[in-house]
């Protein structure tokens, strides 16, 4: 199995979540409630972190949600990053009430003295900073200059803002390097990969609604990731937040960066197709999402090919035109004449397999 050499990259602790060195690659979302509203933001980043979020960004477009931040810190399960625009104040709000690390643009705050007392106050309670460049805020002269090649222009900002803040001593720093355009967004993380020893947070911004958006990260999330680039990611989709954590899980899963729990495997039906599958693999996956198990489940739709199709699976079921098959590693364990009884044995199976694996495990 091909194994990803990742990068080596300098590592510390946003709040307990170790980013960078050879730590997993971590997951992030952000809130989409209201950050002043701190019960509902509250609610929200504990359902993410059940779907399995590692850190939460919250937005902080003023004063009341930067002295929101105060509760959600104290109550978040993890830990919490303050996206700043603009008004450095609120930076230093938010570092004062407790985030582990701040989002800013420094593009947005450009005056220097500014950054310089948010280095200073991150200093004193050893906040992390993520310097997030974005290709829709780069500086006008630097767009000129790179009019074709908008990637060097993200890498060159980015690179003078790290000066900027190292050469004030400050180095526990993450960057962004964001572009609409997924290309754009590759190159731009590679050239800067191999300039600077700096975390990378990877993510293509504003991808798009669920479908669409998660073609559009997997591509670009995938490909760098793949590289060995990339130290925590977040999936940006016009969704559910729950959703960029799922798919942010596949996409480390799909490629054995993190074992997240089952991984789902479904035939696409053919016209040796005996059951509906479609509706089948619906439920399967329903149950797996309960699920911690790091096994392969197959859901697949004829009794002749399916196993052998699914021959890695761990545990499998096929459909027939009366019930179906249920298979383990290809070998068939239990035929089954029902269909719903066949179904309700499968998922009996699939718990009894959970068991054994937490059991592996102690
Ligand atoms: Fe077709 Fe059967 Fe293969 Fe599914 S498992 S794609 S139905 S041959």
């Amino acid at each position: 199995m091909m194994i990803i050499k990742r990068r080596v990259t300098r590592n510390f602790f946003v709040g307990n979540v170790a980013i960078g060195g050879d730590s997993p690659v971590s997951i992030q979302s952000m809130t989409n409630t209201d950050t002043k509203d701190v019960k509902r933001t509250l609610n929200q980043i504990r359902k993410l972190y059940h779907v399995g979020c590692e850190i939460i960004r919250v937005a902080v477009p003023d004063e009341d949600a930067a002295m929101a931040l105060k509760t959600i810190t104290k109550l978040s399960p993890i830990p919490v990053i303050a996206d700043i625009h603009f008004d450095y104040k609120l930076a230093l709000m938010a570092i004062s009430n407790g985030v582990s690390c701040i989002r800013i643009n420094p593009g947005n705050i450009k005056n220097k003295s500014k950054l310089e007392e948010i280095i200073s106050a991150a200093k004193d309670v050893d906040c992390a900073i993520r310097i997030g460049v974005n290709s829709g805020s780069l500086d006008h002269q630097l767009k000129k200059k790179y009019e074709k090649e908008i990637s060097k222009a993200l890498v060159e900002s980015a690179l003078s803002y790290v000066n900027f803040f190292e050469g004030k001593n400050f180095y526990k720093l993450k960057v962004s390097l964001k572009s609409t355009d997924v290309l754009t967004t590759i190159s731009a993380y590679e050239e800067f990969s191999k300039l600077s020893d700096i975390p990378l947070h990877l993510g293509i911004t504003e991808a798009g609604t669920k479908l669409v958006g998660t073609i559009r990260s997997s591509i670009g999330i995938g490909h760098l990731l793949l590289k060995g680039i990339g130290d925590t990611i977040r999936v940006s989709l016009t969704a559910d937040p729950a959703d960029e954590i799922i798919v942010a899980k596949e996409i480390l899963k799909s490629l054995g960066l993190r074992e997240l729990g089952p991984v789902l495997i479904s035939c696409p039906t053919c016209a040796r197709r005996e059951i509906d599958v479609i509706h089948l693999a619906k439920l399967v996956e329903k149950e797996l999402a309960k699920m911690t198990a790091n096994i392969k489940v197959a859901v697949m739709g004829c009794p002749v090919n399916g196993p052998g199709e699914a021959i890695e699976a761990d545990i499998g079921v096929a459909g027939a035109k009366t019930g179906g098959i249920i298979f383990k590693k290809g070998k068939v364990i239990k035929k089954i004449s029902d269909f719903n009884l066949l179904v309700k044995t499968f998922l009996t199976e699939l718990k009894k397999l959970e068991k054994e694996w937490r059991r592996s495990k102690k």
